[in-house]
């Protein structure tokens, strides 16, 4: 996969792109990235990006014309790629999005600053993605955040093949629920004590509590996602009553 940037600020990546897990995935080959600086495309001695919001009103927006061209060669160079641009207005982000990204041959991030972007450069996005309902100063944050989320789902990107499978919000066959509580030694800390099944070396009994303890936590911290989480009936069942518990009854229907 080739991932690309397209920016004001495009030396704040590669700290990023070449740390840790995501470092390692593009020294393997298993992704590559590129940040392209958006002043390139532009002509005049100020290579101006940004100009006045017709109306009137606070700050600048970045204009349409070089984030056109900046696009159109960047995409020239290769396969189509598929153009996602950030806005606090896109479609919220989440780790069903992140599984769909992954599949793609090339993605290319158009980054936003000041007041925004001019409408019209979104007609060259495949769409518009949020990373949450706050306002960052700039694109940049958001596409390092989904670049991480959708790097460490590639294939080889995690070492073990099964690390990404059953995370939380992970939509696989059992998905959608929080992830389970997780501990390491010691058994024992300030009085906590590690859940004594999970001493057993009963395997069978680890994945009950385990399975138990997610839909338990999901119920509790995240109660809007059980209705698209992949329960059996009488997991709903359990899942119903403990949301009434934690939250009221009503809740589901609030
Ligand atoms: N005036 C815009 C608004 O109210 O929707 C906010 C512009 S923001 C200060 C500048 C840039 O940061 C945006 O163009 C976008 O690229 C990026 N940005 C800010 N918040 C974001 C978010 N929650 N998700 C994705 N990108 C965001």
């Amino acid at each position: 996969m080739l991932i690309e940037t397209l920016s004001v600020f495009p030396a704040m990546f590669e700290p990023v792109m070449s740390t840790s897990i995501l470092g390692r995935a593009r020294q393997a080959g298993i992704f590559d990235f590129k940040a392209y600086d958006l002043r390139d495309w532009t002509h005049d001695r100020h290579r101006t990006v940004d100009d006045e919001p017709y109306g009137g009103g606070q700050g600048m927006l970045m204009k349409a014309p070089p984030i056109f061209e900046a696009v159109r060669s960047i995409a020239s160079q290769g396969p189509r790629p598929h153009v996602v641009f950030f806005t606090p207005c896109g479609a919220p982000f989440d780790q069903r999005t992140a599984e769909r990204l992954s599949h793609e041959e090339r993605l290319l991030f158009v980054c936003g600053r000041y007041e925004g972007i001019d409408e019209r450069a979104y007609a060259l996005a495949d769409e518009r993605l949020s990373i949450g309902d706050y306002v960052l100063t700039g694109g940049e944050l958001a596409a390092m955040v989904v670049t991480d989320a959708v790097v460490r789902l590639l294939p080889g990107a995690l070492g073990d093949e099964m690390s990404s499978v059953d995370e939380s919000f992970a939509t696989g066959e059992t998905g959608g629920l929080l992830e389970y509580a997780q501990y390491t030694r010691p058994a024992a800390f300030e009085g906590a004590e590690v859940p004594e099944v999970l001493l057993s070396g009963d395997h069978a009994k680890v994945d009950a509590w385990r399975r138990a303890n997610a839909i338990e936590r999901t119920c509790r911290w995240r109660p809007d996602l059980i209705p698209t989480a992949r329960l059996s009936e009488s997991e709903r069942g359990r899942a119903a009553e403990l949301v009434e518990r934690y939250h009221g009854p009503g809740y589901s229907e609030a």
